[in-house]
């Protein structure tokens, strides 16, 4: 498999995804692929199956390798969900969100701070789960990819709510010695 992020303008952002019925091994591999797209990524904690251009409700999210995890923010680990629906939804907060398929920008997007939602395995039983701050973010982003939302199409307004973002080369920069380490 050669899967690429694609990226926004591109239409087939807004394409709405079908629910995955078959649990099998090609399935388990598309998977593992989406997985290392997602790790290989900047600041990498969610990924949607849509955005490799595979329009089946499968996320992928994984905070728990976040230099500073928000205090406020549960931590499930690596949550890999397939056909997730958020059932509840507690709370609103402003949060910044990125996105590998919106490269050169960030913007300040209102989210509930706490969902549960109910999501199947890769072997296909269903789960119940809750979440609550950045986590619950980064699950709410993700689910919207199924859909066909990004980030943007929720930004109360452009004008304030959305930032060019400097630099999206965190890889390159993580490898460089920073100020006052070498
Ligand atoms: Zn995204």
């Amino acid at each position: 498999m050669n899967l690429q992020i694609i990226k926004y303008p591109d239409a087939r952002l807004k394409q709405v995804s079908v629910p995955v019925e078959s649990f099998d091994t090609e399935l388990h591999r598309f998977i593992a692929e989406l997985e290392k797209i997602m790790r290989a990524g900047p600041g990498g904690v969610g990924i949607a199956a849509p955005q490799v251009g595979y329009f089946q409700r499968i996320v992928i999210v994984d905070i728990s390798g976040m230099r500073k995890l928000p205090a406020d923010s549960s931590n499930n680990g690596c949550m890999i969900l397939i056909n997730p629906e958020i059932i509840e939804w507690n709370g609103m907060a402003m949060g910044r969100e990125g996105c590998m398929s919106v490269p050169d920008f960030t913007g300040n997007v209102i989210r509930a701070e706490e969902i549960a939602f109910t999501a199947f395995d890769t072997q296909g039983t269903q789960h119940e789960l809750n979440s609550a701050g950045y986590e619950a973010r980064a699950v709410q982003h993700e689910v919207d990819h199924l859909d066909g939302l990004l980030f943007l199409d929720r930004l109360v307004s452009r004008r304030t709510d959305l930032f060019k973002r400097k630099v999206y080369k965190q890889k390159i920069i993580s490898s460089l010695p920073r100020p006052g380490e070498s």
